[in-house]
């Protein structure tokens, strides 16, 4: 990763470049064809559902850094989630799912916005040995934080369980009082893929012992499917598959894309949260300040004039506040 981006010993601008993000303005997704979720509804029963694939997704991702391979497969089981989870809102943003943990991976996080444009960082898990989801993860919070465009952002935090995210995400959801919502994620390195169901309000079914029925049917044959046929099978075959007796509509797929939201403008805005007297050192020591995106490796160099510039702009921000 970054080698000549520590300016501080209290800051670190990877961390303000991580913090740093988006308010970009909306850009069409790259076609890439093969990552997509797919939404369906049940014709006689308030659930809905989604199945979500990933490929390129995950390759470009792991192109940008390599990790141990239960590291990867867990990377791609939250970028799943992160899709699956970001289907339930309605509105332009993004989601964030994070999770911190004292064991092998202290941090894991992935971004998805409502285009359905991801991105993820690991971070600390270069020595990662375990395949165990309770190790990678010990001790572990998961964070799903959900931050409109336009609106408050709010997060919940829940304790991460020691068997998988699909099951911490389905206390997650059991405990809290929202819709019932189940989850289903896999990834073997190469191609991750997650199914969600989730109960809708009340409107087909108003009998809430049938509602229940429904809902109990929907989940056990979803809970047959295996990791396999969720990877390979497409989302129309596995929606047969599962569910050919009971009526359910597929809608179009939504591309999924690997993009990252950093910029020049906003890293400089990271800067701006560092000491200048730090900045003015490594500016005499190595003539430039030199930043690294965590997320796709993106380099963005400034200037002493840049920083000057940036200063100057902070000074002037300050006059007019203190004036109005
Ligand atoms: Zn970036």
């Amino acid at each position: 990763m970054a080698s000549n981006t520590k300016p501080g010993r209290d800051h670190n601008p990877q961390c303000s470049t991580l913090e740093a993000m988006d308010k970009t303005p909306e850009q069409s997704p790259i076609t890439t064809g093969e990552d997509a979720s797919h939404r369906f509804i049940f014709d006689d029963a308030d659930i809905r559902g989604e199945i979500v694939h990933l490929k390129t997704t995950l390759h470009e991702i792991f192109a940008v850094h390599q990790y141990a391979p239960a590291v990867s497969q867990l990377l791609g089981e939250f970028l799943a989630a992160a899709v699956l989870l970001s289907s339930t809102l309605k509105y332009e943003g993004k989601l964030i799912l994070q999770a911190r943990s004292d064991g092998q991976i202290p941090l894991i996080m992935v971004e998805c916005s409502n285009l359905q444009q991801v991105r993820a960082i690991v971070r600390g898990a270069e020595h990662a040995t375990s395949a165990d989801f309770g190790t990678l993860l010990s001790n572990g919070q998961l964070a799903i934080t959900v931050d409109p465009t336009n609106g408050q952002r709010y997060q919940s935090i829940v304790p991460l369980g020691v068997e998988s995210l699909a099951h911490s995400l389905n206390d997650y959801f059991e405990q809290s009082e929202q819709l019932a919502t189940q989850f289903w994620l896999t990834c073997d390195g190469e191609k991750a893929a997650g199914m969600l169901l989730q109960q809708l309000p009340v409107s087909a079914t108003p009998e809430l012992s049938q509602r229940d029925e429904q809902w109990q049917h929907a989940c056990s044959l979803a809970a047959t499917t295996k990791s396999g046929e969720l990877l390979t099978l497409s989302a129309e075959q596995l929606l047969h598959r599962l569910y050919h007796e009971d009526p359910a509509r597929m809608f179009d797929p939504s591309e999924v894309v690997f993009r990252c939201t950093c910029s020049r403008e906003r890293t400089l805005g990271a800067l701006a949260t560092i000491d200048p007297a730090e900045l003015q050192d490594i500016l005499l020591e190595q003539g430039k300040i030199t930043m690294d995106c965590e997320f796709c490796n993106q380099q963005y160099q400034y200037s002493e004039d840049d920083i000057s510039k940036l200063h100057a702009s902070q000074k002037e921000d300050r006059e007019h506040r203190t004036l109005h």
